[in-house]
């Protein structure tokens, strides 16, 4: 160690005091705007390999800049990456990236998958989601820890307390949307399931202090109807009533849209998303995807191709799944419905896409119209509520608590 090193901090000091930092590698830095160790230290792994340096290698370059100022970087947590798992070694990491993998992907992907999308054996596949598993402690967790890591998981608001009301879980002190679970919206056409789309897409925005995530949003607009001037109304509402200081501007960019204009484009959305977030997981806390079912409904109508229809419905959602699952984000859908002709008493409608649809949120509900604006929301299957309703309006400002 230099006594240069000894006198300046980890802004200051030069990357040749590093220790097994050399002249080369602090060029390749250098070509990348690292010039200190404080700047090693804070750009992402895939950032650094950019500029030329193995993940593995800028692990241990790191290691030697916590020895170094151990004070200062005592709490620093080193990125986790493919190569971590035993047995992954750089090239094979690398393929796995190239192809969209990424830690905490391969840990909820089907063995299946990874074998024909990745192209791992199904052993190794086994054997790296085993020590991913094993590095958590196994697959079994008691439930009182569950129940712990469960009811810390955050909620945002729907803006509209009505809504919050009936989605709040007492057992675990939350209101509104969780975090990590899925929600299906259905209903009729303009019942407001859209609208509630473009509300959550404002509100998971909204600092924690004012009962958002303070995160950003996804939208897979499959029919066309997302609309910009309906944001800006709802975060203008948002902003007056609670005082957050974020510009429309902002709010408008913090929201990613992709219009999928067939089935087939709408599934290649979702798994771009699910590979696209392994680099953003922290950054996003909804997606939504309005209407699920849309495209599937109408490319595949006749009953001969009820079974195909089901069976890439049913893949759409698994992928859905794992945006949850995989990196704890709200994910939101709406659907359709449907008459049902062999229905004589009660609602004469149903949601669309069968058995598959009907097992696949964590929390179904259904919307439906009443006198002018009025809305009334039920929830239909959930694991934790009720079988309860809710009225809310929508009016110009967006979905707020009914006044009457
Ligand atoms: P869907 O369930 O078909 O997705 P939406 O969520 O788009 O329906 O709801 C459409 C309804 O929202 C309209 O019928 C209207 O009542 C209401 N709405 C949409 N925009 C506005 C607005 N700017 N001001 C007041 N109400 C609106
Ligand atoms: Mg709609």
């Amino acid at each position: 160690m230099s006594e240069s090193t000894m006198r300046s901090g980890p802004t200051e000091a030069s990357l040749t005091d590093v220790p097994g930092l050399g002249p080369k590698s602090a060029e390749s830095l250098a070509s990348g705007g690292i010039s200190t160790p404080a700047q090693l230290m804070a750009t992402s792994l895939a950032d650094i390999e950019e500029m030329g340096i193995s993940r593995s290698m800028a692990k241990k370059l790191r290691e030697g800049v916590i020895a170094l100022y151990p004070d200062i970087y005592q709490n620093f947590a080193e990125e986790q990456s493919l190569e971590d798992i035993d047995g992954i070694g750089p090239t094979t990491a690398k393929a796995l990236r190239e192809k969209g993998m990424n830690i905490l992907l391969l840990e909820t992907t089907p063995v299946k998958e990874l074998e024909e999308r990745y192209g791992l054996t199904s052993n190794s596949a086994m054997k790296y989601q085993n020590a991913l598993a094993d590095a958590k402690g196994g697959y079994f967790t008691d439930a009182l820890t569950f129940r712990d890591k469960v009811a810390k998981a955050p909620c945002f608001t729907f803006g509209a307390e009505s809504l919050d009301d009936m989605f709040s879980i007492s057992e675990y002190q939350t209101k509104g949307v969780r975090a990590g679970e899925s929600y299906e919206f259905f209903g009729s056409f303009r019942s407001g399931k859209s609208q509630l789309c473009h509300q959550l897409c404002v509100t998971v925005q909204l600092p924690r202090e004012l009962g958002g995530l303070g995160k950003k949003a996804l939208y897979i607009d499959t029919e066309g109807t997302f609309s910009p001037s309906r944001i800006i109304q709802m975060a203008t509402r948002l902003k007056e009533e609670t005082g957050w200081d974020a510009s429309i501007e902002d709010i408008l960019a913090n929201i990613q849209l992709a219009r999928a204009k067939n089935s087939d484009m709408q599934m290649s959305i979702a798994q771009k998303a699910l590979e696209i977030l392994g680099d953003a997981a922290d950054e996003f806390g909804l997606m939504v995807v309005d209407s699920v079912t849309a495209h599937f409904r109408a490319e595949y109508a006749g009953r001969g191709t009820l079974a195909e229809r089901q069976q890439l419905l049913n893949h759409h959602l698994s992928i859905l799944h794992r945006v949850a699952d995989t990196y704890g984000l709200a994910v939101v859908v709406t659907n359709q419905v449907q008459a049902n002709p062999a229905q004589f008493f009660g609602d004469p409608t149903q949601a669309v896409g069968g058995n598959i649809m009907a097992h696949w949120a964590t929390h179904r509900c259904y919307l439906r119209k009443s006198k002018g604006e009025k809305r009334v929301i039920r929830v239909y299957d959930s694991p934790v509520l009720g079988e309860i309703e809710s009225v809310f309006e929508i009016t110009e400002e967006g979905v707020i608590t009914s006044t009457a």
